[in-house]
């Protein structure tokens, strides 16, 4: 039985993660989705969530959104169209988003307006909560 799972995380700009880790927790569609080595296959698309890993040593947080993840038994692939370390979110940006998001849902005059800026706001609500909790 495989002990570990190599996880990799891709985004259309980079490579985030390219690790070996022994969990794995992804915000699928329909709600957390908790993957051990030897997982069935699988393909779940993303929601805007926080992805978490760990090995024995250390436990990481990603903020992610959009796209899809890849289960096989020993390999866990994400291709999210953001996924952002803790360190790396500019919690002034996300706050600044945030509020425009929530003005823009008060104010949206259509259903496609409206999604766009619920979208938004989840993004940088979910942004926020990943900063806050850093890597802990
Ligand atoms: P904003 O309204 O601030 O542009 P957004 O949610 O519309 O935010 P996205 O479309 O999700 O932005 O992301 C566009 C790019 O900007 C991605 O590369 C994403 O990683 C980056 N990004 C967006 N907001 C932040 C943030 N607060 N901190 C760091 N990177 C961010």
């Amino acid at each position: 039985m495989a002990a570990q799972l190599k996880l990799e995380v891709v985004t259309p700009d980079r490579m985030v993660v390219s690790e070996m880790v022994d969990e794995v927790t992804v915000p699928g569609l329909d709600g957390e989705l908790g993957i051990l080595p030897e997982h069935t296959y699988l393909m779940s698309m993303l929601q805007t969530g926080v992805l978490s890993y760990r090995t024995q040593s250390s436990r990481s947080q990603l903020a992610v959104s959009g796209g899809y993840v890849e289960v096989q038994p020993d390999r866990v692939i994400v291709l999210a169209e953001v996924a952002e370390r803790p360190d790396e979110i500019d919690i002034e940006r996300a706050r600044k988003a945030r509020d425009e998001a929530l003005q823009e849902v008060s104010k949206s005059d259509s259903e496609l307006n409206l999604a766009t800026a619920q979208g938004r706001l989840q993004r940088a609500l979910n942004r926020l909560h990943v900063a806050r909790r850093g890597t802990d």
